[in-house]
């Protein structure tokens, strides 16, 4: 397991974390708010273990009996709870309450890790809320959230906020080596992580570099004839629905489009995170005046919602959006107002 010590890049919040329990004055609840994968569940993992850890020191030394059930969630006063679904049902609180009735029984503390925090949803942050007021055991709370202005303000102001900061791209490097990326695929996926480490190690699959080798160099092919073939577009859309990945490939087509945005700008400061396809991109770049790229990158999220949202026809919608894609296409017409075209054929016939 990763012990506080260990937790890269987040000095501040850990010392905040360490200089609390080195003089005992732990809050009842803490909130650890930050952008996704950057730490806060490692960090909150490690707080309990180092609180329930057998050795005593409060430190959490990652081998005793309690730090290795806490490591791999089985200690019996560890409760870590995920909305179930998109929000928090009020039966998930109701679950962990019944444990906090009673006393610890293993460790020193009950620890109760909330994640996607802003989920929790009126109904269950008042449930949440009196389980803080009136704690019948000692515990400790760990909200977890990437939007903490979306919280009640009654359970903002019960917490102690630790934030938590993008990871550099050096510290996200150490950590895919530490976990056995070879060095130049992590070069590539730590760079792409903007920040995040979990979006990095997401990127390290070789499964992804492949996507991301063929679609760029499709994307490449399409963009050497002036105007992009619709005969391509409809081919590559063909392929991409074949490969059922549509949050990697609105990633890869946002880290692209992103890379044309920044390079369209003649910002000297700017480093490519394509930067193996550098060729490419110069070379496409000119034909984007930088209105042009941020419109593709506002339309490619709007179409990204839909994916989530509804059931679409993909091979229909990777079609529309790739003829919309196109250079020469000056006029992008967001689908919002009539998304029925895009719906599968089932549910057009209902
Ligand atoms: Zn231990």
């Amino acid at each position: 397991m990763i012990t506080l010590k260990e937790i890269l890049g987040q000095e501040q919040g850990v010392s905040q974390i360490g200089r609390a329990l080195a003089g005992e004055t732990l809050p009842n609840a803490y909130l650890f708010a930050g952008p996704a994968g950057v730490g806060k569940k490692t960090t909150a993992i490690a707080l309990a273990a180092a609180l329930n850890c057998d050795e005593e020191q409060k430190k959490g030394c990652g081998h005793c009996s309690s730090c290795h059930k806490i490591a791999t969630l089985q200690h019996p006063d560890l409760h870590v709870v995920a909305p179930e679904g998109k929000v928090y049902k009020l039966q998930q609180i109701k679950d962990f309450q019944r444990f906090l009735k009673y006393a610890p029984l293993e460790g020193r503390r009950h620890l109760v890790i909330l994640e996607e925090g802003e989920q929790l949803g009126h109904h269950v942050s008042n449930a949440l809320l009196k389980m803080m007021e009136e704690p019948s055991s000692p515990t400790l709370f760990i909200l977890l959230a990437t939007q903490p202005e979306e919280l009640l303000p009654t359970i903002l102001s019960r917490c102690q906020i630790v934030h938590f900061k993008p990871l550099s791209e050096e510290i996200i490097k150490t950590i895919l080596l530490r976990n056995g990326g070879e060095k130049e695929q992590v070069g590539i996926a730590s760079k792409l992580g903007l920040g995040s480490v979990e979006r990095a190690l997401k990127y390290l699959d070789p499964l992804f570099l492949d996507l991301r080798k063929s679609l760029y160099m499709a994307l490449h092919a399409i963009e050497q004839h002036e105007a992009w073939q619709p005969l391509a577009c409809l081919t590559l859309a063909e392929q991409l629905e074949k490969e059922k990945k549509s949050e990697l490939l609105f990633d890869l087509f946002e880290l692209w489009y992103r890379d044309l945005f920044f390079l369209s700008l003649k910002s000297e400061q700017y480093e490519l995170l394509n930067f193996d396809f550098q060729t490419s991109l110069e070379a496409i770049s000119p034909r984007y005046h930088p209105k042009k790229a941020a419109e593709r990158l506002l339309f490619l999220s709007k179409m990204r919602n839909y994916f989530d949202k509804i059931s679409l026809n993909h091979r229909l919608a990777w079609e529309y959006l790739l003829l919309q894609l196109r250079p020469q296409n000056t006029a992008l017409e967001y689908p919002l107002e009539d998304p029925a075209a895009l719906l599968s054929p089932m549910q057009n016939r209902i």
